[in-house]
């Protein structure tokens, strides 16, 4: 039989239950998101029996003139989607591609200066047990307490203090529009190369809902699985007229960082790009952010503190900390509920990063899924409920079950790659 299931029953045992799992539950991490059945067709296609170490027409190996089509139509693709000159479209993933940018501009020991974890940076900016913390002088900046944003006189002070080589602007978890200019500026005072790693909003970016860093960053990287919506991957892009520039970051994926790259997984990202140039694309961003503007109110409206007050993007954090729950007792309750969300450390959090006191949800996933404004309203008033419960140590059983049913019939009525019922 041609059926993975007849062959390996354990196997597709897991993936029938990831499957179902996926159609159950309502997906809130800011970073995950549902793709395309092109961008899987194209993916578990016989690319992956492709080796094609180089890049098009320069390959170390031979039968190499289809996969270059393919990198080709994928390079030109970025290029168009994103206003960059240069796209590298084969780092497999957000953290090779922020490896391959450090190891072209970088060299070890030299300081760079990224947001730390704690504040809404990603490991790769720097933190403390990544190679971007091991390998460099790691200075961090964070977000201003009072206002949950970030401080750009704080960042100015410590790039004129520490004189980094590189800033790195970006994050897995803010909700506010960063002042890309004014980072160039600060890279700019002290002759400092800026890396944006755009992984969250590159979705908003390509549709135009959120300011573009292409124009004022040396290197841009991104995911291409988040708001993006591709397969998992990454690709590192660039609007600077420096050839030199493109010469070295190529040099630094291959052969720096990685050996083949991934030809199934290039040609998922070329679907998705084509995906994101459709007036679609765009109006699927303009509601992932609609919805969460629509549910970060409700927080705000049932008395949660939602850090800097409010979103601009896709995604929010809630601080427990006045409730005096942890973030991890909400995600365990939420998950009992058939809600995934992840714990996410706040401004002045009292506990540990494992434990810590907020909540991070994010709209692209329930947005691809179908959910609009009245949905997501629905959805973070039951996430309120259950907070609500946990807070006041009281009927979380109860509420618990009583929400895990409402969230089994918004998921019937919203299926993810199922038919929707009439
Ligand atoms: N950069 C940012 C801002 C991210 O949020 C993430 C992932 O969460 C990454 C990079 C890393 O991407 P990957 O998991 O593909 O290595």
């Amino acid at each position: 039989s041609a059926e993975l299931s007849d062959y390996d029953t354990g196997l597709a045992e897991a993936i029938a239950e990831e499957t179902q799992r996926q159609e159950a539950h309502i997906e809130l991490i800011a970073s995950e998101n549902y793709t395309s059945r092109y961008v899987m067709q194209a993916q578990g296609s016989q690319l992956t029996n492709k080796y094609a170490e180089g890049y098009p027409a320069r390959r170390y190996y031979g039968g190499c003139e289809f996969v270059d089509k393919v990198e080709t139509l994928a390079i030109e693709r970025a290029c168009e989607l994103f206003g960059a000159h240069y796209a590298n479209v084969q780092p497999h993933s957000g953290a090779q591609a922020n490896a391959a940018v450090f190891m072209a501009l970088v060299k070890p020991g030299d300081t760079i200066l990224g947001m730390s974890l704690a504040h809404g940076g990603h490991l790769t900016h720097g933190a403390a047990p990544n190679f971007s913390g091991k390998y460099y002088n790691a200075v961090q900046y964070g977000l201003n307490p009072d206002t949950g944003q970030i401080d750009y006189d704080e960042v100015a002070a410590l790039a004129r203090e520490h004189q980094p080589k590189m800033i790195i602007a970006g994050f897995s978890a803010y909700s506010r529009v960063i002042d890309w200019q004014r980072f160039r500026e600060i890279a700019d005072e002290v002759g400092a190369w800026l890396m944006v790693d755009m992984a969250h909003i590159a979705g908003l970016v390509a549709a135009g809902l959120y300011p573009s860093p292409l124009p004022h960053a040396h290197v841009v990287t991104t995911t291409t699985h988040k708001t993006l919506r591709g397969p998992r991957g990454g690709l590192i892009l660039s609007a600077d007229s420096d050839e030199t520039l493109y010469k070295k970051l190529n040099g630094a994926v291959f052969p720096g960082q990685q050996g083949g790259p991934l030809m199934h997984v290039i040609a998922a990202k070329a679907v998705a790009f084509k995906e994101a140039m459709s007036p679609d694309f765009a109006d699927y961003q303009r509601q992932v952010i609609a919805n969460a503007r629509a549910m970060a109110e409700v927080f705000i409206s049932r008395g949660f503190d939602v850090v800097s007050g409010g979103t601009d993007d896709h995604l929010f954090l809630v601080s427990l900390i006045k409730q005096g729950v942890t973030g991890k007792d909400a995600d365990a309750a939420l998950e009992r509920a058939c809600i995934t969300v992840n714990k996410n450390a706040v401004p002045n959090d009292p506990q540990s990063p494992f434990v810590t006191s907020g909540l991070r949800i994010g709209t692209p996933a329930v947005t691809t899924r179908g959910f609009v404004e009245k949905d997501c309203q629905a959805l973070a008033s039951w996430i309120c409920d259950i907070l609500d419960a946990l807070a006041q140590q009281k009927d979380l059983d109860a509420v618990e079950s009583e929400i895990r049913g409402k969230v089994e019939s918004l998921c019937t009525r919203y299926p993810v790659y199922g038919q929707r019922p009439e």
